[in-house]
């Protein structure tokens, strides 16, 4: 199909309406299911999800997580022991009221996250200082009654999830796997190529029942910040509601210090969001379903031999460890190449008649629309080399987004004044602490306070540098950001 003929025109500088047209003309997601906010995972959407979740899966086995899974239905009963996480979840939960047609005498919730699922076993589990460090995660689907508008991967109400849940035996120890969690975070965006955030919420935006969240935000190219996961402290938070005590080394009973990590299929929409362009997405090399798709350039009398030898190509690159996908559909080469760009597959080999004779073939990025030849002789070097070259540009570019995107500003007036300019993205500035300035800020800037930024991982310690309160300029070392948010 030539360039003309597409049905649907790709344009991300209208970004929301891009990422609703790419998701559907790459196939990623089924959105006609009967129920709004839950969609089909389709063939292509589920192998990128996999992909995602098999990354996640080796950091945690890596770090000594196990893996377990606890099951969807919670009793009332056990949801209603932490008052704060109820406040904060009540108004999103599913409800199962009858079980045939009897009424249930406890009626049971859909999990929205699964601290109170697990918690009442984590009791069981934890009886001595010996069974700590408990390092468990899922990944499963959790469910939250959305009432914003749903957007697909970003807003859902039934939501691919992983959580991560721990018990330790001191604050300390929590404290350390926190910051385990962030190195995680750090290998998992890496092989995604999507830069990111740790940003501290405020107070009146932390997860309900932590004593701090540490939220992981991406910027997208529409500017707004995309949570990509959250880090959460809880302290005795839950343990003492639960009664998850174990008895120390010191023969008395304490209660364990929690820390949960949450990350979701967000990760998918920031890999459209971020890396898509105007001709559809592309898939970092990573987590491509298929790291290249072979195109025969079949010509009259010699379609077979050109067959055969793609199908060889595709043997010998499989046994190499790639992922492939041989594209024999009787379409022709423009169709299958337009197919295969929208869902960003990061190189499209082409073997024709001449190639074969030369003993090379064509490699086509995604990325920059490059071709070039390569001789079959060396073709896995020249093949990662150049799935190594994506990575790196897609990285590059994600980069850019962010450090375009955040700017220290030292007065409300600055900052207008450069929002005016036509410069979009987040402000960084001081803050003295009071919640009126907090809210002049707000509302001044149109933005939200997305938190405090960390210094690093390794310290676990807030940004600080001196200067003036953005809103009544008294001096402060508290540095905040502000965003829109998704
Ligand atoms: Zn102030």
């Amino acid at each position: 199909m030539a360039e003309d003929e597409r049905k649907i025109v790709l344009d991300k500088s209208n970004f929301s309406e891009w990422y609703n047209d790419v998701v559907d003309v790459a196939g990623l997601s089924e959105k006609r299911y009967p129920i709004k906010g839950m969609n089909v995972w389709t063939p292509y959407g589920w192998k990128i999800m996999q992909k995602v979740d098999s990354i996640i899966r080796r950091e945690c086995d890596a770090t000594g997580h196990d893996e377990v899974h606890f099951p969807l239905l919670i009793p009332k009963t056990e949801f209603q022991k932490e008052a704060d996480h109820i406040k904060g979840f009540d108004a999103e939960v599913y409800w199962v009221t009858h079980g045939g047609l009897n009424e249930l005498d406890i009626p049971l919730l859909l999990r929205p996250t699964s601290e109170t699922a697990m918690y009442p076993i984590f009791s069981l589990w934890v009886r001595s200082h010996k069974d700590l460090p408990l390092k468990t995660y899922q990944i499963v689907n959790t469910f939250r009654y959305e009432t914003k508008m749903t957007r697909s991967f970003i807003r859902v109400r039934e939501i691919h999830f992983f959580e991560a849940h721990t018990c330790h035996d001191s604050f300390e120890e929590a404290e350390k796997q926190i910051r385990e969690d962030c190195s995680i975070m750090d290998k998992v965006g890496s092989d995604l190529c999507l830069p990111y955030l740790l940003v501290k919420r405020p107070d009146w935006d932390k997860f309900a029942g932590a004593v701090y969240t540490i939220g992981v935000d991406t910027l997208m190219p529409s500017k707004k910040t995309l949570q990509l996961g959250s880090i959460h402290q809880y302290k005795e938070n839950f343990s003492k509601p639960y009664d998850i005590k174990f008895e120390g080394s010191d023969g008395e009973f304490h209660f364990a210090h929690q820390t949960t990590y949450g990350m979701s299929e967000r990760l998918i929409g920031a890999i459209v969001g971020v890396h898509g362009d105007d001709k559809g997405v592309i898939m970092p090399p990573k987590i491509a379903p298929f790291q290249f798709v072979i195109i025969p350039i079949l010509a009259k009398n010699k379609s077979e031999m050109v067959l055969e030898e793609a199908r060889k190509l595709r043997q010998e690159m499989t046994e190499m460890g790639f992922r492939i996908k041989l594209d024999e559909r009787d379409t022709r080469p423009g169709s299958k190449h337009y197919d295969w760009e929208i869902k960003g597959v990061p190189i499209r080999i082409e073997i024709g008649p001449r190639d074969i004779e030369k003993g090379t073939v064509v490699f086509a990025r995604r990325d920059l629309s490059t071709k070039s030849f390569i001789e079959r002789s060396d073709l896995k070097a020249q093949a990662e080399k150049a799935l190594d070259e994506i990575h790196s540009e897609l990285r590059k570019r994600a980069d850019d987004i962010v450090d375009n995107g955040v700017k220290m500003v030292d007065s409300l007036d600055d900052g207008t004044k450069l929002l005016g300019s036509g410069w979009d993205g987040i402000i960084k500035t001081n803050w003295c602490g009071e919640m009126d300035c907090a809210q002049a800020m707000e509302k001044a800037l149109d933005k939200t306070f997305l938190g405090f930024p960390m210094k690093d991982v390794d310290s676990g310690e807030e940004e600080k540098h001196s200067g003036n309160c953005m809103n009544c300029g008294r001096p402060t070392d508290t540095v905040v950001m502000l965003s829109k948010s998704y």
